[in-house]
């Protein structure tokens, strides 16, 4: 055994240092695309409770210059927490403690590894919640959340996590504990803003074990309508007529035909009969809206009858809403008879995460359709999450199946993965809304980012000196 791991063992009880060969394989792959012979194992895995045990760890890390890669509920899709160069795994999920929660502040402190649907569950009680809300939320955790700046289903009203963030701590790269942010002061214009530089950061500027978030009240009531649109351009159309009307929903999703067709068919398998679905529609608008009963009521009325305007038509056959929002927030996807997250595996999913501005949704469509077929890959389709408060701007989950068994088609996944991201930057756009960077946009990361890339490597050498904190994700080893 390395002395490394020796060392460790000796600062750390023994129940939190794991180095049996079917411990560690677990930790080698996360959610995306990946045959069994591309599993990287860590060479030990680390269960910390405190951030005083993350903090040892590190320190040998430091000593022997041994790669450290945070993880948590491994639901990533693109493989941030997956260790490439083997080391030590720090599984965050055994740091999972509620800290504080302040109701007249409207904030909670807790350790990173916490998932978000069990903070949510302690503070429930206090009439409050945290609307940054993926729909891996039983297992997405805080620290997660932060590490791969994951989309909301709520995010049309509340934002990401970024929103929510008030101050982090982290242990870096130099085993130093670090407070991040402005406590419970949700703006600051003294200092550099450096929690924020946490969203997005996969783990390379430090582990994160603990948050200070903003959180909101429980809204009274919400209600959920689908509508169909002859065009992508008629709903964005719509929806932007909407927001100037003063109407923000809670949460907005558009999804392709090729995505409709996805839901009817787990509709079809459900009821046994065809859903109302016309020939005509090319897109559906998931709309969330959410308040008090009789604001919510008023929302939703105005909303359907400016959809009219835009031929837009809602659906009228509530199943298939309610399939849709039980696959979207609580994940018992019935028609494939499977509880999340078997489903997904099943259906083998694999999706890019581009970012494109809002008048370019149709044209970008057309684009991952020609990308996915010049690759000869399956379409599962398009959805546009949007995710700033009261404005359009699109995230994208461009998906489609992949049999992970087969390493042609894996491989074709990736370079179909790599060109429509950086296609997505031709659009004036950015390679990723919610995967963050892995090594999978490492080749084009100058490409996007151009002469800034400089400024960052040098902001993760003053985080990082040793390059140790899970290497060669967004940059190569040892830039
Ligand atoms: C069925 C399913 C549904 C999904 N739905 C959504 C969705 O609606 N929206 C969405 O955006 N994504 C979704 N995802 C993708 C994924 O679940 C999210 O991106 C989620 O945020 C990942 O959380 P995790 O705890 O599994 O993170 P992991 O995969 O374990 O880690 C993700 C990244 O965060 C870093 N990290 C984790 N913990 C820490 C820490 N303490 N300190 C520093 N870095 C850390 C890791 O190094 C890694 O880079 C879905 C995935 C699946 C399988």
């Amino acid at each position: 055994m390395s002395e490394y791991i020796e060392e460790l063992q000796k600062v750390l009880e023994p129940s939190k240092v794991l180095t049996e060969d079917f411990e560690r394989f677990v930790y080698g792959a996360d959610w995306s695309p990946r045959t069994p012979e591309e599993i990287y194992p860590p060479d030990v895995v680390i269960l910390p409770k405190t951030t005083e045990d993350v903090q040892k760890v590190v320190q040998i890390a430091v000593k022997y210059k041994i790669p450290v890669t945070a993880g948590a509920g491994l639901t990533g899709m693109a493989g941030g927490a997956v260790p490439l160069y083997g080391g030590i795994y720090i599984d965050t999920t055994s740091m999972n403690d509620v800290i504080e929660i302040d109701v007249p502040n409207q904030t909670i402190r807790a350790q990173a590894g916490i998932p978000l649907q069990k903070l949510n569950e302690a503070l429930e009680p206090h009439g409050l919640w945290l609307p940054n809300l993926p729909e891996s939320k039983w297992s997405c955790t805080v620290g997660a959340s932060i590490g791969c700046d994951n989309d909301s289903t709520f995010g049309m009203k509340y934002g990401k996590i970024l929103n929510a963030l008030l101050s982090a701590q982290i242990v870096d790269g130099s085993a130093r504990i670090i407070e991040l942010g402005h406590r419970k002061a949700h703006f600051t214009s003294t200092g550099y803003k450096l929690k924020d530089l946490l969203v997005g950061s996969e783990g390379t500027l430090g582990v994160i074990t603990e948050a200070t978030l903003k959180v909101e009240p429980i809204p009274e009531h919400r209600e959920i309508d689908m509508i169909l649109f002859p065009s992508m351009k008629a709903s964005v159309s719509f929806l932007s007529r909407l927001l100037q009307a003063g109407i923000c929903p809670e949460g907005t999703h558009i999804n392709c035909k090729r995505r409709l067709k996805f839901y009817t068919h787990a509709y079809r398998q459900k009821y046994g009969k065809n859903p109302e679905v016309p020939d005509w529609a090319e897109a559906l608008m998931a709309l969330i809206f959410s308040g008090d009963h009789s604001v919510v009521k008023y929302h939703r009325d105005y909303a359907v009858k400016l959809a009219e305007s835009y031929d837009g038509q809602v659906v009228k056959e509530r199943e298939i809403v309610s399939g849709w929002w039980i696959s979207k927030h609580t994940l018992e996807f019935e028609p494939f008879k499977q509880k999340w997250p078997d489903a997904q595996r099943v259906k083998k999913f694999g999706a890019a995460d581009p970012g494109i501005p809002m008048g370019r949704l149709e044209e970008f469509y057309k684009e991952f359709i020609a990308i996915a077929e010049k690759h000869e890959l399956e379409v599962l389709g398009m959805n546009a999450y949007l995710e700033h408060p009261f404005s359009i701007g699109f995230s994208l989950s461009c998906a489609l199946f992949v049999d992970y068994r087969n390493q042609d088609e894996v491989e074709r996944f990736r370079k179909y993965f790599k060109e429509l991201t950086k296609k997505a930057v031709d659009y004036e756009g950015t390679m990723s809304t919610y995967m963050a960077d892995t090594d999978l946009k490492v080749e084009n990361f100058e490409y996007e980012h151009g002469k800034s890339t400089e400024y960052m490597v040098a902001i993760k050498k003053l985080f990082d000196p040793y390059g140790i904190m899970n290497p060669g994700k967004k940059f190569k080893r040892g830039e």
